[in-house]
């Protein structure tokens, strides 16, 4: 049997990882699940699947989690430091999936085990990317990338070198306000950015893919993960979210990979790496879809794409430095506070006052520096809401 722990558990990835795993009883042996309100559901999911243990983020829902555990044999622990001893017990795959810079400290701790961490947590990548590559080759760990775009690009990969590649293409659909006018984009309320035209995904995710913070974090993702120049890296508008990513190599040809848009497709690539399994995904009917669609990204609109850039030129701990703004950003937006364009300059100002100080950015990048980092972005953005609003 295998072992598996799944962090982030009772979100849409850990739901859908969940959701493949009920379907195989036998195969695999549950070592820790993790979440973080939603109590109750984690709690039915680690009594179900036998988990060792059962992890809450917030120590205040601790007593919660133990009575609705009582008399079922499964562990309660809750708060960051039990996240990270959980990370520490053996297991042979360990999914990444808690939302947030939050999931940095457990998944590093996963890779010192030397296991396979199939990687949804994007945000651990933009923090703090060359930390997580680095820690994986010391302890002989293996990183597979779950965001669509990048399992794509990795399922693209296979029998190719990267010395070959030209150029990697990762797909946007464009998110909630693809069709809107850019004025319009001022007034738009929470509801409407909480929904996405093509994926089912979390509340946080969905807004940042109407505001293409979400693929911002994606190109850095790419650099980090599969180590090609900024310049290498392109964004191409798919409204239909069939074309996930397409590698280019340097005789001109172009690999892509096609699928329904189910996360679950890239779950299972990770989870049956190097094979390939059944999956109940919906199969492309090519012929009823008739037609594929593409645009230019219009970087008017969406100034995450350049504020990218500037990351990636930049360097160091300013990934760190622009995750923790925009995850504050959005904190705001969702709190009512700020508007949707908001999340844009509160991120880029943010970013600037971390980059005004002398050396922070440039700073090693260790855990301690990286949640350093994190933490004063998330303040320099609040200092900056405070006065706006006075
Ligand atoms: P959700 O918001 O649905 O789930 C997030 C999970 O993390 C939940 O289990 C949540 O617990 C837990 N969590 C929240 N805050 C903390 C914290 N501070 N410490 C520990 N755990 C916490 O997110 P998604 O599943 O949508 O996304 C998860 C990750 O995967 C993100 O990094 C996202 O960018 C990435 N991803 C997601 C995709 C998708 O389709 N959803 C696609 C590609 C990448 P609880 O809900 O119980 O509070
Ligand atoms: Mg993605």
């Amino acid at each position: 049997m295998k072992k598996i722990s799944i962090f982030g558990a009772t979100g849409s990835i850990g739901q859908s990882t969940i959701d493949l795993i009920r379907r195989a009883p036998g195969a695999y042996d549950v070592v820790a699940l993790s979440g973080g309100h939603n109590v109750a559901q984690l709690a039915r999911d680690a009594i179900e699947l036998q988990a060792d243990i059962a992890i809450t983020a917030h120590d205040a829902r601790l007593e919660e989690l133990r009575s609705a555990l009582a008399g079922s044999g499964v562990e309660a622990a809750s708060g960051a430091a039990a996240l990270v001893e959980a990370a520490s017990r053996p297991a042979d795959w360990i999914m990444s999936a808690i939302v947030g810079a939050a999931g940095l400290a457990p998944g590093l701790k996963a890779l010192e085990q030397g296991t396979t961490l199939a990687l949804a947590n994007k945000e651990s990548l933009v923090c703090a990317g060359a930390l997580l590559m680095q820690t994986a080759a010391d302890h002989g760990a293996r990183i597979l990338p779950v965001d669509s775009e990048h399992s794509a690009v990795f399922q693209a990969l296979v029998g190719e070198r990267i010395e070959e590649v030209e150029r990697i293409i990762i797909t946007a659909s464009g998110g909630a306000f693809r069709d809107w006018p850019l004025e319009r984009l001022k007034t738009a309320t929470l509801a409407e950015a909480s929904s996405h035209p093509n994926w089912d995904m979390g509340q946080r995710i969905t807004i940042d893919s109407a505001s293409m913070f979400n693929k911002a974090l994606e190109v850095i993702e790419t650099r980090e993960f599969f180590g090609v120049a900024p310049e290498q890296i392109e964004v191409l508008v798919h409204p239909q979210s069939l074309v996930h990513a397409l590698v280019g190599f340097r005789d001109g040809a172009l690999m892509s990979h096609l699928g329904a848009p189910d996360m679950r497709h890239a779950i299972g690539y990770a989870l049956h790496w190097p094979d390939r399994n059944a999956l109940p995904v919906a199969r492309l009917d090519l012929a009823a879809i008739g037609q594929l669609e593409f645009r230019a990204p219009d970087l008017q609109r969406y100034p995450a794409l350049r504020l990218a850039q500037e990351v990636m030129r930049r360097g160091g701990l300013s990934g760190a430095a622009f995750n923790g703004a925009k995850e504050r950003a959005l904190d705001h937006f969702i709190a009512g506070r700020i508007g949707f364009l908001d999340m844009a300059s509160l991120t880029e100002e943010g970013l600037a006052t971390l980059e005004a100080q002398p050396g922070l950015i440039d700073a090693s990048m260790t855990l301690e520096n990286v949640t350093r980092v994190d933490d004063l972005a998330r303040r320099a953005v609040d200092q900056v809401v405070t006065q706006r609003t006075g």
